[in-house]
């Protein structure tokens, strides 16, 4: 039987030892937090700090192959690491989206279009790349930022010194893309192929992941030219495993936003939405299978379950209603804001849901 180990322990832990319990898969994951999500479903686990180098090795030691669900994992750690043990997917990936500023010029070296940037650091470097870049723009912490935090939209002149404080960090200020829709792809690549999840159209609220309504209502000949754009980036930046990247499309335009490697809020979807989901594919990567190619099922749309809404949830899942799969990640502190679960519901449009579901939750 082969094991496979996970750096981090909340949902995506969770739900890729879950995957990998039905491929016949022992899995084994580590968190600083002693009640992490995953643990619960693991075959064994390792409280420790992402930067405790024994405490990884031990991880490394039992298992035939180790991934990783937190971004932050230091490269001084994992690239010697990943030299004497079989931790596939390589710290590369990780690199390249560790930093904002590396990870907007990586995607435009390997031919996707970015909204336009500029290194920020101090007073004169905002003014000057304001100057530069027009208002309104977005200004990011380069390193550590998630679900928007971090990150301030500058509106006129006003805001740049409001926008000081933030600058205590290095910083990324981009042009402000008025966007018609976001949207990601998720894709799970081994050596001889790559293969992709159907492109969802995501609506964030306070810059956290709420919907993804697959498939995505945009032109189809955008959502193909990403399928393809995303699938020969991945081929030409060398990566393998798991990739999800998240765009903006304005008109026919696609600007690259940001990429994970790891599985991504906006792949939910696939568990119970596609013929094979974001964390199976990957486990089947990680012990070698061959990768299978997805298909979706009917139209899903997926609701994430922040603290605010776990109550509601679980009255959806005591209805036990068809088509109807209420995820609860069993986190032991709920908080407005927190992940808690997600729903996903499949045979469903966005118009549908809007009309149906959507006032069962905080709005
Ligand atoms: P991020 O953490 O970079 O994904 O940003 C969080 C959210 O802020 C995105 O999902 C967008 O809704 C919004 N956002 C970020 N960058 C931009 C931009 N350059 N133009 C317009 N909206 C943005």
């Amino acid at each position: 039987m082969k094991t496979i180990g996970i750096i981090g322990g909340g949902q995506l832990g969770l739900m890729i030892a879950e995957q990998a319990h039905l491929l016949g898969v022992r899995a084994v994951a580590l968190d600083p937090a002693p009640d992490a999500p995953a643990f619960r479903v693991c075959d064994d686990h390792i409280v420790a700090a992402y930067n405790d180098a024994e405490a990884l090795e031990r991880l490394c030691r039992q298992c035939d192959a180790v991934t990783y669900e937190f971004e932050n994992v230091p490269g001084d750690i994992l690239i010697p690491l990943s030299e004497k043990y079989n931790i596939p997917q390589g710290y590369k990936p990780l690199y390249d989206s560790q930093d904002r500023l590396r990870e907007k010029s990586n995607a435009r070296e390997h031919g996707l279009q970015t909204p336009r940037f500029a290194a920020v650091d101090d007073e004169a470097s905002l003014r000057t790349a304001v100057r530069e870049l027009g208002l309104p723009a977005v200004l990011k912490t380069r390193t550590l930022g998630y679900d928007g935090h971090g990150q301030m939209v500058l509106k006129s002149g006003a805001d740049i010194e409001r926008a000081l404080p933030l600058l205590t960090v290095p910083c990324i200020l981009e042009e402000f893309i008025p966007f018609d829709s976001e949207a990601s792809i998720v894709m799970v690549a081994d050596r001889e192929r790559v293969v992709s999840f159907p492109v969802g159209r995501n609506i964030h609220r306070d810059g956290i992941l709420d919907l993804s309504i697959v498939p995505a209502a945009a032109d189809p000949e955008v959502l193909e030219r990403m399928k393809l754009q995303s699938e020969r980036f991945m081929r030409a930046c060398g990566y393998e495993g798991i990739l999800a990247i998240e765009y903006f499309i304005r008109g026919r335009e696609i600007y690259f936003n940001e990429m994970a490697p790891r599985p991504h809020n906006s792949g939910h979807y696939t568990i119970e939405g596609c013929t094979t989901n974001q964390f199976r594919e990957l486990v089947r990567y990680l012990i070698g299978e061959p990768l299978q190619e997805p298909q979706l099922v009917a139209p899903t749309v997926m609701k994430n379950i922040l603290g605010q809404d776990l109550e509601a949830a679980r009255e959806v899942e005591k209805e036990n209603r068809e088509g109807v799969y209420v995820h609860i990640y069993g986190k032991t502190e709920s908080r407005p804001k927190r992940k808690m679960g997600h729903i996903t519901f499949v045979g469903m449009t966005g118009e549908t849901y809007e009309k149906e579901w959507a006032d069962r939750f905080v709005r």
